[in-house]
């Protein structure tokens, strides 16, 4: 079913590697939640240019800071060099000192541009983008700085990755040790209390089955708790499948050595596989990769199957 959002709410539907950008055109200011990766930047700006045409982006509101959803931030204030971006308040410090450690990007392998932030968002404010007013809810989970943004009059809900259709984000914390299941545990009773009509997630289409895919993400959580190990092994794939989706294709001695240098790699490895050689685990993660049919083999290089 194809869900009615109002006419100033325009979704980009994007990918894995790119998260979903969603522009919000008020009569006062065009916002743009998310930016996607840095590699798609161009396009980005193309999807942008395209739906507001003369109108300049005014401000660039981040679910949270992962690469996915800000690597377009520094090309697009480029273009526009007189919008604002807002980020979760918890992170404003490290985005004005760019701290790559602290961003995740160092952890993950991951490329992002650096950006200047112009504020902050704390659950419980109200913004307003696209002539909507807009309350910012804590998301933490998948990510422990994460705001999802509820639209109370249309019942519409800007989950990142806190909640997709199928499913949510790799629980990032609980590769560090730091724990996260209980936040995402926490979050989805949030959206549950919100009874959002329309989701509009980070990733993959926008969906009105809400009970449904809250059904399915507690199902998740709760396979995941239960076997813990296994949702490090899926972390590993994700991670994996991200660096070849940037990267198109690479050569397989890169790859395996790109994973074994990824500090996520090195350190799932030790908490969650202990007894198995990291150069092991990661190869047999690649395996995997490509007999689940997500990457192929040719000769030295392995590609990305999308
Ligand atoms: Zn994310």
């Amino acid at each position: 079913m194809v869900a009615a959002l109002p006419a100033q709410i325009t979704v980009f539907e994007r990918g894995w590697l790119s998260s979903n950008n969603v522009l919000l055109t008020g009569s006062h200011e065009a916002v743009l939640v998310d930016s996607g990766y840095c590699t798609h930047g161009a396009q980005t700006v193309a999807l942008v240019e395209d739906a507001l045409q003369r109108r300049p982006l005014d401000r660039i509101v981040n679910t949270h800071l992962h690469s996915d959803h800000c690597g377009g931030n520094a090309q697009l204030k480029q273009r526009y060099p007189a919008l604002s971006i807002s980020v979760p308040y918890t992170q404003l410090a490290d985005v004005q000192a760019w701290r790559e450690d602290v961003l995740t990007y160092q952890a993950t392998g991951q490329q992002c541009p650096p950006f200047q932030a112009h504020d902050g968002l704390r659950p419980g404010d109200m913004v307003e983008m696209g002539d909507l007013t807009w309350l910012v809810v804590g998301g933490a989970g998948h990510d422990p700085d994460e705001v999802l943004f509820f639209e109370k009059t249309n019942g519409i809900l800007i989950s990142a990755d806190a909640l997709w259709q199928h499913g949510y984000g790799v629980v990032f914390p609980e590769l560090d040790g730091a724990g996260g299941f209980a936040d995402v545990a926490a979050t989805l009773d949030v959206i549950e209390s919100l009874a959002p009509k329309i989701v509009i997630p980070g990733h993959g289409p926008v969906f009105v089955d809400v009970e449904e895919a809250l059904a399915r993400a507690r199902r998740r959580l709760h396979q995941q708790r239960s076997d813990p190990q296994s949702h490090a092994w899926h972390a590993l794939k994700v991670l994996l499948k991200f660096k070849l989706l940037e990267q198109g294709r690479m050569e397989r001695s890169s790859l395996l050595k790109w994973a074994l240098c990824m500090p996520h790699g090195r350190g799932l490895s030790q908490r969650y596989f202990a007894s198995e050689p990291s150069a092991a685990l990661v190869t047999r993660a690649l395996e995997s990769l490509i007999r689940s049919g997500a990457a192929r083999r040719s000769g030295a290089w392995i590609e990305d199957v999308s």
